[in-house]
């Protein structure tokens, strides 16, 4: 789940100990996003992949995190373990009854809770076969996911992490999101700072130098067309791109350590 931009106000750093526990958590949001790989094909519906996923998330002991969080702007409090986004659908998609379907694209964010410590992760996974632009947005997702991690320092500050993946993402002729963000994570879902996959000028003051301790859920979410998004409809969760164009989105919850970032939400294979 991404979290709408608002200034910072306090970070909370994470021990050695708290950081295993979000491991804990994050292994489980990993393993189902592992076995949504499998299933994600032409005829599965989302609700279908959400029921696994809730099971999936029972039976290892954990809480579906985003189950029940309410936003003001929404009617109802969100009904589902998975946020499923299909094709234009950015983030916060609901599973139902939506049926997949060949060059379809569902960008896939879970969210668990465990001992009281958080982890939260979202892949978009093509379904069969996807022409070549959908393929390359994918490709670019996850790309600039892996580049954000790979230059995370202590001392570093995440603008200049940030402006990379935005050169990057518009060097391959893409756009990237700038209503939705990435967040601090921990004993709760979003906690400061806000984690933009962009940089300008005016963010100035909510930017953030790079800790051990820190803990972050990185998620690029970027567009085949302009980088505008709103409300499906004025009083639900999705969000969609303005000119319907494909979007994708990709995320790890990653601990900053002495020797650069940790990825905390893999499941059993990377
Ligand atoms: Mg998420
Ligand atoms: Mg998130």
């Amino acid at each position: 789940m991404a979290s709408r931009v608002r200034r910072s106000t306090g970070i909370v750093l994470k021990s050695a100990r708290e950081i295993e526990l979000m491991r804990q958590a994050g292994r489980i949001v990993g393993q189902v996003l592992d076995r949504m790989e499998e299933l994600v094909k032409p005829g599965v519906t989302t609700g279908e992949l959400n029921e696994v996923a809730e099971k999936l998330i029972s039976d290892a002991g954990g809480v579906a995190l985003f189950k029940g969080v309410r936003t003001p702007h929404a009617r109802i409090a969100f009904p589902a373990a998975l946020c499923t986004s299909v094709n234009d659908e950015v983030v916060h998609g609901i599973p139902g009854d939506r049926c997949l379907r060949e060059g379809d694209v569902v960008s896939i964010d879970c969210g668990v809770r465990l001992n009281g410590y958080c982890g939260d992760s979202a892949r978009t996974f093509p379904v069969g076969r996807v022409n070549d632009r959908v393929g390359h947005l994918l490709d670019v997702t996850r790309r600039v996911l892996e580049l954000a991690i790979s230059r995370i320092r202590e001392k570093c500050l995440w603008s200049e992490i940030a402006g990379e993946m935005q050169a990057f993402v518009e060097g391959h002729d893409l756009s990237v999101v700038r209503d939705f963000v990435g967040h601090g994570i921990g004993r709760d879902m979003h906690e400061d700072p806000k984690v933009p996959n962009y940089h300008d000028r005016a963010q100035k003051k909510s930017d953030f130098v790079l800790e051990r301790g820190l803990v972050l859920a990185i998620e690029p979410m970027v567009n085949l067309g302009s980088a505008r998004v709103q409300y499906a409809r004025p009083d639900h969760w999705a969000v969609v791109t303005e000119d319907g164009s494909h979007s994708a989105h990709f995320e790890h919850t990653v601990a900053v350590t002495r020797d650069g970032g940790e990825i905390l939400t893999w499941g059993d294979r990377r």
